[in-house]
């Protein structure tokens, strides 16, 4: 008989880890709290508006990383979500030399070309950007089998894979030690500043910064169109098909433990049995919630000081086509924009007008993902009864913002929404609605362990498990919580195809 396995969860990570469970030979169910798969991953419709308020690039959709081969074997990437990689990153409208767009290009020669056109005077900065990004063009996450799991196509990175990335493993102490904030402040042109300033929050350290960087420009980081939904639903169609069970609206209470064993999870107060689970919430949620008594492992102290990322999520459904503008634009505030207890020179949209599926016709979707530590303030707002007010507030200054830099979407907004880190923590249970962790300057990467070191038959599968998280990370964890069952259960991991 089939050893019986349960995930929590049918996040990214869960999925992944799923996939290769069920068809590594197990019996795996996935219980999840909300009714769709994906977790923080996700999109959803108003009004006849489409907002994409998940993924906006997914490393590993080069066809020439090793991450792309799992991507495809957990059937995340199909012939429904092809890739689409754009050339220009994101524009500052009318921020370029004589009134002209100042573009961020994926291609890195074309990007000092432009910034040296438009900002001869950032000549050092330009340059040392140039060098910092082709030097991490070779930099990827490496995919590799565990040491004493058989499998039936092993992974490892070639000796000239290894080799090619050293080169900017020389940069490295340099980069971890400055703060993104203070690389980009070497431009003194300030669209250029803005125009770099909001690829990924501003905590995290130079490094994070230079390996996006390195990311876009050797070709990875495209979007698979359909989305996040799309996406996580490949994948969960991928599992069933495989004879897996996924229950919707399945909250786990708590992973049940005796004699130091996993023996299954409680589900309405009853015990679900099972051979092995796979934690595959937020770990750093899970620590805390999902054992009685709590699970103490030395690692466990470090995950509880990691600094976590948050977010506020703005959709507008607009009745004006604003097609004629680029698809990400960095818009500079003449007004800070003061928002959940932080204030902002800038803001990244997201416009889909150009993209079928996302507006009525003659219509268009405008997101925009503002980055930063709120989440106690929305918490407190909540607390005290106001978080509604606060929400229109922002929102309606949000929308102000938007109609004074496209005076044509002036009273045509049809549909509007802002998710906060509370909305994503009551759908997600993600810690403090965060949905990566911060690698800030000085601080040092961690890796958490995908087996728990005094539980037997458990796992770990998160985002959370190497920082500083994203979709790579569930990709490497949830096939690493596999591979870790498959060990210790002597059966061969199976990749599929
Ligand atoms: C706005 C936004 C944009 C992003 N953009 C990108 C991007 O462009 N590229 C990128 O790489 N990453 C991006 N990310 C990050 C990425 O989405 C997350 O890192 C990733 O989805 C986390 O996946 P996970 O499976 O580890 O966790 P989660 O997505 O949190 O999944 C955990 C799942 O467990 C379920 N669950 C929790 N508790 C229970 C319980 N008790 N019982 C049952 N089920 C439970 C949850 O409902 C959820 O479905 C973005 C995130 C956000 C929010």
């Amino acid at each position: 008989m089939k050893k019986k396995v349960i995930i929590i969860g049918a996040g990214i990570s869960g999925l992944t880890a799923g996939v290769y469970a069920q068809r590594s030979g197990f019996d795996v169910t996935i219980y999840e709290q909300h009714n769709i798969p994906g977790g923080l991953s996700t999109s959803w419709s108003r009004k006849g508006y489409f907002f994409e308020g998940g993924m906006h690039w997914l490393t590993g959709s080069s066809p020439k990383l090793a991450l792309n081969r799992v991507w495809k074997e957990v059937g995340a990437l199909k012939e429904n979500n092809p890739i689409y990689t754009r050339e220009i990153l994101s524009s500052v409208v009318g921020g370029g030399k004589d009134g002209g767009d100042l573009h961020l290009y994926r291609n890195a020669e074309k990007m000092r070309d432009h910034f040296l056109e438009n900002a001869p005077e950032d000549r050092k900065a330009v340059m040392r950007l140039y060098r910092d990004t082709k030097a991490f063009q070779k930099v990827h996450l490496p995919i590799n089998d565990l040491f004493g799991v058989k499998t039936t196509k092993p992974c490892h990175p070639s000796l000239w894979e290894l080799v090619s990335m050293a080169g900017a493993g020389l940069k490295y102490p340099v980069l971890t030690k400055e703060t993104f904030e203070h690389y980009v402040n070497r431009f003194s042109n300030p669209n250029i500043r803005h125009l770099l300033s909001s690829l990924i929050g501003s905590r995290y350290n130079a490094l994070s910064f230079v390996y996006s960087m390195g990311a876009f420009s050797s070709g990875d980081c495209g979007f698979p169109q359909g989305g996040s939904l799309r996406m996580a639903q490949n994948m969960a169609d991928t599992f069933t098909s495989l004879g897996g069970t996924i229950s919707y609206r399945s909250k786990v209470q708590k992973v049940a433990v005796e004699n130091g064993k996993a023996c299954g999870v409680y589900l309405n107060g009853a015990l679900v049995p099972a051979d092995s689970v796979i934690v595959a919430l937020d770990s750093r949620t899970a620590v805390d919630t999902m054992f009685e008594p709590r699970l103490e492992e030395k690692w466990i102290s470090k995950l509880r000081g990691v600094t976590t990322e948050q977010n506020l999520f703005f959709g507008l459904g607009i009745e004006a086509d604003l097609s004629k503008y680029p698809f990400s634009i960095i818009l500079p505030l003449e007004t800070p924009f003061n928002v959940g207890g932080n204030t902002y020179s800038n803001l990244r949209l997201y416009n889909y007008a150009a993209m079928p599926g996302y507006a009525p016709e003659g219509c268009s979707t405008l997101t925009c993902l503002v980055m930063g530590d709120f989440y106690d303030w929305w918490k407190a707002k909540k607390d005290e009864g106001t978080y509604r007010a606060e929400k229109e507030k922002a929102l309606a200054d949000f929308i102000k913002i938007i109609e004074n830099a496209f005076p044509e979407t002036k009273g045509k907004t049809a549909a509007s929404d802002l998710a906060t880190p509370c909305t994503y923590e009551r759908y997600t249970a993600s810690y403090k609605g965060s949905w990566m962790s911060v690698w800030g300057p000085g601080g040092s990467s961690f890796i958490f362990p995908s087996a728990s070191k005094s539980v037997e038959g458990l796992y770990f599968a998160s985002e959370r498990n190497q920082m500083p998280g994203g979709l790579p990370i569930c990709a490497w964890a949830g096939r690493k919580a596999a591979q870790c069952l498959c060990r210790d259960n002597s059966m061969t991991f199976n990749c599929g195809e």
